[in-house]
């Protein structure tokens, strides 16, 4: 990959620091950390197998509509994997 873009929307989003999906409020740390695992090839973990380990569960990659403003040890081991 050699470039990427992400953009946020904001028809009808309000970026704040809370994940509120049904309000749509969404934490942008969250979601550009989130983002940028997917430019370092990142999945979400809980769509590449049926079960989901805490360690997943925990990681930015998996979109939950929780505050998640690092990365966990579920994406750093994936990262290291790739790289
Ligand atoms: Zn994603």
């Amino acid at each position: 990959m050699t470039w990427a873009n992400s953009y946020l929307s904001n028809d009808g989003w309000t970026w704040d620091d809370t994940m509120n999906q049904s309000s749509k409020h969404a934490d942008v740390r969250t979601v550009l950390v989130h983002e940028l695992g997917h430019w370092l090839r990142l999945l979400h973990p809980n769509q590449c197998s049926g079960s989901v380990t805490s360690a997943e569960a925990a990681a930015v990659m998996t979109p939950d509509w929780t505050l998640k403003r690092t990365l966990g040890s579920d994406d750093k081991a994936a990262a290291a994997a790739i790289y």
